[in-house]
């Protein structure tokens, strides 16, 4: 193909150089990819090449390095994410191998690591300010992780490794995917879809359209629809079959079982910890975390699964008695839990989901998100109908900062559809820094996904409780990479540690939950009215009620992860593993766990949070200790702790020490106890 004629490599020319999404089409990757590549290749080169071999001809440059690259990348994942077809996926499939050989090739390019190992060696005498010390660090150790010491046979197998798990966890991702996109039932009655709200039934019946079904009613594996349908419907056997289809994604024998692939992923990965010369893989992956060692978690670890169990006993109490009371005697199943528990949130804290929902309207959210990012920092969101996206559902803000100087562009893509993949998360078209060709700075385009279900057209999308967090969640996220202020790509905005990344999103959550921002923003969508006083009421006594229930999920499934991660042997069979670690925890099987190994995509869809599943219990830790001091100042919009917030957290990205910079922001480290509190661990 004319290279003229791929718009993925002409100039993006679009305002805010948003990428030509109309023009580009599945079969522009491959050739743009490996145009690309050969840029970045020779780009390298021109490195090695430089006499001068000092901080800017090698740091400088590498971290420039690779621009139209990442920018491709960059968007390829995002639409494999958010809108992906069989033919990009076919093209994911093709290019998995190459990508990761390309990356995995600049990371062992024993020259180009050479000119970094000197400067890291020189760096105290080269008169460099902090940030660029923190950025020859990381680098350096980015090169080090990956292998670059590695020599002869080792350096060969080490690459080949690499590659061989990129492949197979793209397959991983693709099979939960293919399980989630093939299951449905279908309410075939109104009498099938008992007990279920309104808003459930719109979005079932959603669903059918997407499907070509209109006018019927279908459950599908979207996340939000299963909740919804465990919480209400009336038919515990229609629960059962979903809840079975829910857990057991990713486990069914055929060409889409998971169980193959995650046991050879864990045989690599011990293989590659080995050849770093780790003990296992738990210590290679926590050797570039803020906890540092697998003592560390598992003591974080140890302290909440011992108060939670006793927590989730509680609750259970609670949902036996609902049972016997509505003279209901079989045994409490996971397919059980949630219903109850709504039994139990009705009567003893007459919280209602479906009387809240009206108050919590989508587009009311989103103002509520943009106006405390306005209190908080000073931002302005102006939404600009006039940019598209990759899909008419993608809205384009023009993020601009107290000077009223444009900062950064923001898409949020809110709803669930065939295609994209399930969950909740941020990502970055371009990244802050001042690191731009000839100096300039580049401007953020940060992106929200969310999966929540669509109302009909015409009405207005609701959105749960639980929902809403997650908005602020990803919000958060959001709002790292935009107000990032930092000199580096490598240091910007969400590249920091990962026990440290989750800080920003989870403490955006507390915000969700003030009352100040729920009687300006939760009005009723059709009346206007406030959320009533008595209703804010129970929301705030219900809150702990289930947190016994979350935490016990959350941190069994926390548990595994390091356990199946530090293993020096061989695991056969997963299921059977899973089952033994639970077994001899004690961990109750009504609980349930948040994600099963067989279709865990934090761990085996890639390896950013392999034997990383506990860091948002980590970070938890820190957003509550950072909270407190909003508490403690006696106002959730107090400017002096907002100030210092975004100094040292939100615009730091990666360019200080993590506990040094949470210690700048809070005068001292932070203490467990806001978390057990907040969570109704402790008193
Ligand atoms: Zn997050």
């Amino acid at each position: 193909m004319d290279a003229a004629l791929n718009p993925l490599l002409a100039d993006w020319s679009a305002p805010h150089a948003l990428p030509a999404f109309d023009a580009v089409r599945p079969e522009h990757f491959r050739p743009a990819f490996e145009a690309a590549m050969r840029e970045h290749r020779a780009e390298l080169a021109a490195i090695v090449a430089d006499p001068r071999r000092n901080f800017e001809s090698v740091i400088v440059a590498f971290d420039r390095s690779g621009e139209r690259l990442a920018r491709i990348e960059a968007l390829f994942y995002n639409l494999t994410a958010s809108a992906t077809t069989a033919a990009l996926q076919a093209v994911q499939r093709e290019m998995a191998a190459p990508l990761a050989a390309h990356w995995n090739a600049v990371r062992q390019d024993a020259s180009l690591f050479r000119c970094i190992d000197d400067i890291w060696q020189r760096r105290r005498g080269l008169e460099l300010d902090a940030e660029q010390q923190r950025l020859v660090e990381r680098m350096h150790q980015d090169f080090v992780r990956a292998g670059a010491r590695l020599e002869g046979e080792q350096r060969e197998r080490y690459a080949a490794v690499v590659q061989r798990l990129a492949e197979l966890t793209t397959a991983f991702g693709q099979n939960v995917l293919h399980d989630e996109s093939d299951y449905m039932l279908e309410l075939r009655d109104d009498a099938a879809a008992a007990g279920l709200p309104r808003f459930v039934r719109d979005a079932a019946a959603q669903a059918a359209a997407d499907r070509d079904l209109s006018g019927r009613m279908v459950i599908t594996l979207s996340r939000s629809l299963v909740l919804s349908f465990l919480t209400f419907s009336h038919h515990r056997d229609l629960r059962e079959q979903v809840w079975r289809a829910w857990v057991g994604r990713g486990e069914r024998p055929g060409e889409h079982d998971n169980r193959p692939i995650a046991r050879e992923i864990l045989a690599l990965r011990r293989e590659q910890a080995a050849l770093l010369g780790h003990a296992c893989y738990a210590d290679h992956a926590l050797a570039d975390t803020m906890a540092l060692t697998r003592e560390r978690v598992w003591a974080l670890l140890d302290e909440v699964w011992q108060r939670a169990v006793p927590a989730w006993e509680r609750e259970r109490e609670l949902l036996l008695e609902a049972m016997r009371a509505a003279g209901v005697d079989h045994v409490l199943q996971p397919w059980d839990w949630r219903y109850w528990a709504e039994q139990v949130r009705q009567s003893r804290y007459a919280l209602d989901e479906s009387e809240l929902k009206p108050y919590f309207a989508l587009d009311a959210m989103v103002r509520a998100l943009f106006d405390c990012a306005q209190r908080l920092f000073g931002l302005h969101f102006t939404h600009r109908p006039d940019l598209h996206a990759y899909h008419p559902d993608v809205h384009a803000y023009e993020v601009s900062g107290q000077d009223g100087a444009v900062i950064g562009l923001f898409l949020h893509d809110n709803f669930s559809r065939p295609g994209k993949r399930s969950g909740a998360w941020m990502s970055a078209l371009r990244w802050q820094h001042r690191n731009a060709a000839g100096g300039g700075r580049s401007q953020p385009i940060i992106l929200n996904n969310n999966n929540f279900a669509k109302a009909p057209p015409g009405e207005p999308t609701l959105l749960s409780l639980d929902d809403v967090r997650t908005l602020f969640h990803e919000f958060g996220h959001g709002l790292h990479g935009l107000l990032s202020d930092v000199g580096y790509n490598r240091l910007s905005g969400t590249k920091v540690l990962r026990d440290f990344v989750e800080l920003p999103s989870q403490l955006f959550e507390h915000w969700a939950q003030e009352r100040e921002v729920l009687q300006r923003h939760a009005r009723h969508h059709a009346t206007g009215e406030p959320l009533p006083q008595h209703l804010i009421e129970r929301i705030e006594a219900a809150r702990r009620f289930g947190q016994g229930y979350e935490t016990v999920r959350y941190t069994a499934s926390a548990i595994v992860d390091m356990a199946v991660h530090e293993r020096c042997e061989p695991v056969d069979d997963i299921v059977a593993f899973e089952a033994e670690v639970l077994a001899r925890r004690g961990a109750p099987p009504a609980a349930g766990l948040n994600h099963r190994l067989v279709h865990f995509q934090h761990l085996f869809s890639g390896s950013g949070y392999a034997a990383g599943y506990y860091v948002y219990l980590w970070a938890e830790v820190l957003d509550a200790d950072a909270y407190e001091a909003f508490v403690e100042a006696g106002d959730p919009f107090d400017a002096p702790t907002a100030a210092r917030l975004l100094q040292h957290i939100y615009s730091r990205g990666d360019s200080v020490e993590p506990g040094a910079t949470y210690r700048a922001f809070r005068g001292r480290e932070a203490t467990l106890e806001p978390m057990l509190r907040d969570r109704g661990l402790i008193n």
